[in-house]
């Protein structure tokens, strides 16, 4: 693959800090139009980012256009609907000491922005994070990952239709270019990508202080009750985990059950599984494969390791090399030590951990890092809640998995290891605007009170 040279990406660097000042001054509507463009060019290209997905992924066409197409244009809708609203000064309200003071918040461009994203949603993730840049007013460097060079074409080409290289230039590369970025000074920079990644992000943005947005991924449970449907749980878990072949951020990594279900969960997730995907799953239109040999060879070492070390395969367990196919795979007693429970596992492999008590549950999920998604199911409103109150997580979802992300109300962010910041929708927007604070005097100065000289008059205020 051809990626830019460095000294190509310094000359587009300067190229858009030239433009920066410029951009920052486009009016809403102009953004608004720019995004509507987007909109319109995406619609025109659905057939072509389907076929790139297959061809990066084996993706189904609907399960391209459901995850990957309708949530850009769901957003870009969101956005477009609400952009004059979001970029207007917004008043924090009155304060008793203050009554001669407009007081408001400013929404400014941050300015000049660098993302970054992965391989996993490889037309929505660049384009949900770009759409709410461009909305906030900046320019934009974005670094698209070297393992999805298919989809990366389709997204490069539709933004090359509407943005000049001076507002958003598109660039793929790998630790070499992305470490060079990161060596520029941004206003803002936009990671999605592993947690040890990250690390090196805010390392490289800490020395400009540039402000910094971590999406990141971790090991993200699903807790069930005893009081549950059993049957319409499990089917639910299958589309989460096993959607894109379980190559979703915030994909259900395994599954705490509760002991007394053991035998009906394994057998209703047998029975389902066949269900969801027949007989043999290498021959079902709907299920994905792994992006690469290197991300197949870790899961596949994964799961042979467990099994050496006594885990029990209840549904799936084939592979296949030269169509990077991993069944959809669910096992039983990994020993703890195995990476399918140490690390994310970002795969077709879906862990069950049986528990005694609900707090045997939750001291395993406190246990480990923060996860970025946490999903809880119970017919017990008192459940969820307990669940919710003695764990964090960056998003939680009851009694469903996965939909949070798409609700256009609610931030998408991790919490500590699994992100910092937020994004998608006002808060996307956010995120790329620097909320200025503005206090506007009219007329009486307030702080005429304390001029020079310090009098009995100030003396008498402070008291
Ligand atoms: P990754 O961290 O390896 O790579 C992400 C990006 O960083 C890519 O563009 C890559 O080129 C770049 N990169 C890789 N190594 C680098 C280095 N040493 N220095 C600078 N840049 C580097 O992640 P990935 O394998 O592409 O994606 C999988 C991870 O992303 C998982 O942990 C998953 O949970 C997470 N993820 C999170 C979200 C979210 O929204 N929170 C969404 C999708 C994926």
């Amino acid at each position: 693959m051809e990626y830019p040279s460095l000294s190509e990406i310094d000359k587009i660097y300067a190229l858009q800090q030239k433009n920066t000042a410029e951009i920052k001054q486009l009016p809403a509507s102009k953004r608004e139009q720019l995004l509507r463009k987007l909109l319109t060019k995406i619609k025109e290209a659905e057939n072509e980012i389907q076929a790139a997905l297959y061809q990066d992924f084996h993706k189904s066409a609907l399960e391209s256009t459901i995850t990957e197409i309708l949530a850009v244009e769901m957003e870009l809708k969101h956005i477009i609907k609400n952009i004059g609203k979001w970029t207007k000064d917004k008043s924090v309200g009155w304060s008793a000491m203050f009554t001669n003071v407009k007081a408001y918040l400013h929404y400014e461009p941050k300015g000049h922005v660098l993302i970054i994203t992965p391989w996993n949603y490889p037309f929505q993730l660049p384009l949900v994070h770009l759409a709410a840049c461009i909305a906030a007013g900046n320019t934009a460097i974005l670094k698209l990952s070297e393992f999805s060079p298919h989809t990366n074409r389709i997204v490069k080409k539709i933004l090359q239709e509407v943005f000049p290289e001076d507002h958003v230039a598109v660039l793929e590369g790998e630790v070499k270019e992305t470490t060079h970025l990161l060596s520029l000074r941004f206003d803002h920079i936009h990671f999605t990508g592993s947690p040890a990644v990250g690390k090196i992000i805010m390392e490289a943005a800490s020395k400009n202080l540039t402000d910094i947005t971590l999406e990141l991924g971790g090991k993200s449970p699903a807790v069930l009750d005893r009081n549950i449907n059993v049957r319409r749980v499990v089917q639910n878990l299958i589309w989460a985990k096993f959607v894109n072949a379980g190559q979703t951020c915030i994909a259900p990594d395994y599954v705490l059950v509760p002991r007394q279900l053991k035998s009906e969960i394994e057998q209703v997730f047998r029975e389902e599984l066949r269900e969801a995907f027949g007989r043999d799953a290498i021959n079902s239109p709907d299920y994905a494969r792994i992006i690469n040999k290197k991300q197949f060879d870790r899961l596949v070492e994964a799961l042979t390791d467990a099994k050496h070390l006594g885990a029990q395969v209840i549904s799936g367990g084939a592979t296949d090399e030269k169509e990077l196919y991993i069944e959809p795979t669910v096992i039983g007693q990994v020993a703890m030590t195995n990476s399918l429970m140490t690390e994310e596992i970002f795969g077709p492999i879906f862990p069950i951990v049986y528990y005694s008590q609900i707090d045997e549950a939750i001291k395993f999920i406190n246990d480990r890092e923060k996860p970025l998604a946490l999903y809880v199911f119970s017919n017990d409103g008192i459940f969820n809640k307990h669940v919710i109150r003695y764990t964090s997580a960056g998003s939680t979802c009851i009694n469903d998995a996965l939909i949070q992300i798409m609700h256009p109300k609610l931030p998408f962010g991790g919490v500590n290891n699994s992100g910092i910041g937020q994004s998608t929708g006002w808060y996307g927007f956010r995120a790329f605007s620097h909320e200025r604070a503005v206090a506007d005097a009219k007329g009486f100065p307030l702080s005429k009170m304390f001029w020079f000289p310090y009098s009995e008059r100030t003396h008498k205020f402070v008291q």
